[in-house]
């Protein structure tokens, strides 16, 4: 009764905009901080000319369930995405955290640090009295999506293909996750080729951190490239097909639409059942990113 309870209070999706502080290169360039933030509420304020050039701003407001302005720190990060949702991982919980914005805008910045934070705390869970007796162990994948196609990023670097989404870490999507899994008792003889996440043991809980691509990629489908008009097309149909299965979730509806790109049929088995999403989005503070923060609000307020 107790721990339903406390499952329920966390928000099945939780929508949260970070927003960096200003960097050197746009501050010798004196470009304004055009993002104010009070609470969960943040303004962007669009410079605009008129037909006579006469200059005005244009007000953009937006509210999400958290809004971290550029003070926040990464541990503040933590405590209001990661942290509310690691006692229900416990409880056959998938939950899936991204981080969604324009390259440069501080996915990775976000992301990188939460993992690690993350496993320290099941990890701590584990070892009470209640779970300690439990056969449960802590597993991880970490893997990126280029080009529609999966690569393991555990396994040999030298597996052919996988170096072209590293070069250019924008245009691939990285998923880590991390997988609590109860083992049945097994033989000591049996136990020792036990290495990776597909053998035996029965999911109870998971955890996926993914630092999306740029989403600003997304548009690159008119790129003379040939290659980059195919990776931009591709990651335009991942970042719908997410938005998509993520307003499915919201709606509680029964079909999902996971086929619509690798991304979500990757992500499948973590939005059935129990599930939490936590989507955080990055923005940047500077006048010439105007455009694509207002598309990665505009984004976030779909899935809200
Ligand atoms: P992305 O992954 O979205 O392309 P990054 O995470 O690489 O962006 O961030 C771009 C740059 O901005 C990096 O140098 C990063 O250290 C810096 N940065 C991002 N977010 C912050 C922040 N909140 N505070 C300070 N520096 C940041
Ligand atoms: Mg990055």
């Amino acid at each position: 009764k107790e721990m339903s309870a406390r499952e329920n209070n966390v928000a099945k999706i939780k929508v949260v905009v970070r927003k960096r502080p200003l960097n050197k290169k746009e501050i010798s360039r004196k470009e304004d901080d055009i993002v104010t933030v009070s609470e969960n509420a943040l303004t962007v304020h669009e410079p605009k000319l008129k037909v006579d050039l006469t200059a005005y701003v244009e007000k953009h407001e937006f509210c999400f369930d958290a809004v971290l302005d550029e003070h926040v720190t990464n541990d503040e990060v933590y405590r209001e995405t990661v942290e509310p949702i690691i006692p229900i991982i416990f409880q056959r919980t998938k939950a899936t955290c991204f981080a969604y914005g324009q390259t440069g805008s501080g996915k990775t910045f976000t992301m990188q640090p939460l993992p690690l934070r993350a496993a320290k705390d099941l990890v701590r869970y584990l070892h009470q009295p209640v779970y300690r007796n439990q056969r449960f162990k802590l597993w991880l994948s970490y893997f990126e999506i280029y080009g529609g196609k999966l690569f393991d990023l555990l396994s040999d670097r030298k597996s052919t293909g996988s170096t072209g989404a590293n070069e250019e870490s924008s245009r691939s999507h990285a998923i880590l996750q991390l997988v609590i899994k109860k083992h049945p008792e097994i033989k000591e003889s049996k136990r020792r080729n036990d290495g990776d996440e597909s053998k035996p043991g029965k999911v109870v809980g998971k955890i996926s951190f993914i630092d999306l691509a740029g989403s600003e990629r997304g548009a690159d489908t008119t790129d003379n490239d040939r290659q980059t008009r195919i990776e931009g097309a591709e990651i335009n149909k991942s970042l719908l097909a997410l938005k998509e299965c993520i307003r499915a979730l919201d709606n509680d509806q029964i079909h999902i639409p996971f086929r619509g790109s690798k991304l979500t049929e990757v992500l499948r088995d973590s939005f059935v059942g129990n599930s939490r999403t936590v989507m955080i989005s990055c923005i940047s503070p500077n006048a010439g990113s105007c455009e694509h923060t207002l598309n990665t609000l505009r984004y976030a307020d779909r899935v809200k």
